[in-house]
């Protein structure tokens, strides 16, 4: 770690240099990376290509939460992981792989089941604060419907992707803007599908392609306040090979946002 949240250090200006580099990306946007703070919900086949991604690209803090331990067939798309693993933390394995990769940054791992009891305790546990991102990696839609509320009752951005089969979506929700939430979209459907990875299967290259779908938007968005996706929700289809972005509206009966 360098000294400053507010300067780089001669290493991170070579490690994040084609970053630096890039037009529309400056210093200025690469130090709010480094002192930004994520927590990921799930370290599995979309946390694991989205926290490498955001800890190459230098995000400073990142906080990956997830009560499983690593299978056999988890090894097809979750990418932190290898065989060596079996039987270990997700959350705990996929920190310190990501340590690994960027000694720059700072990964940590939570092994316990979020929940609406212990939620502020853990997700300011590691910098006192809660984070500037909520990611949303869940595969079922209790999670993400937990995920919505915290995100909502702690005026917290909450990204959220899913992948299932060779589809995905992703939306970048922001309480503070009132403008409308996951169950604005889902509304009770939330409950009704009971769809995940374990019974519907997944391909290896969607949860990679969301993943990282979710880490380009969460970059700019912490790097430059975009937010490309405002009232708006991505849809993948890699059948079809084919992305269509759909708008949405605040449903103003919503029991989740409603205020
Ligand atoms: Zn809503």
């Amino acid at each position: 770690m360098t000294e400053s949240l507010y300067e780089l250090s001669d290493d991170e200006l070579l490690r994040y240099s084609r970053q630096v580099l890039l037009l529309g990306w400056d210093i200025d946007a690469q130090v709010k990376l480094k002192s930004a703070r994520v927590v990921l919900i799930g370290a599995g086949g979309l946390g694991c290509p989205a926290s490498e991604t955001l800890v190459r690209a230098g995000v400073g803090l990142v906080h990956l939460i997830d009560d499983d331990k690593i299978e056999m067939s988890n090894l097809q798309r979750q990418t932190l992981f290898l065989p060596k693993d079996i039987g270990q933390s997700k959350a705990l394995t996929a920190a310190k792989m990501l340590n690994d990769i960027n000694p720059l940054i700072n990964a940590f791992g939570s092994t316990e089941r979020l929940t609406d009891d212990n939620a502020f305790e853990v997700l300011t546990r590691f910098s006192g604060k809660m984070p500037d991102l909520l990611l949303d990696c869940s595969d079922n839609f209790a999670t993400r419907d937990m995920s919505n509320r915290l995100s909502i009752r702690y005026q917290l951005p909450l990204l959220s992707a899913s992948a299932i089969g060779f589809q995905g979506q992703l939306a970048l929700f922001e309480p503070d803007q009132n403008n409308g939430c996951y169950q604005c979209i889902f509304g009770d459907s939330i409950s009704d599908d009971n769809r995940t990875c374990a019974n519907s299967g997944v391909l290896a290259s969607t949860t990679a392609i969301m993943g990282n779908l979710q880490a380009n938007l969460a970059l700019q968005y912490l790097g430059l306040g975009n937010n490309p996706l405002a009232n708006k929700l991505l849809l993948w289809d890699g059948k079809r090979m084919q992305q269509r972005v759909m708008g949405y509206k605040k449903d103003l009966n919503c029991s989740a946002c409603q205020r």
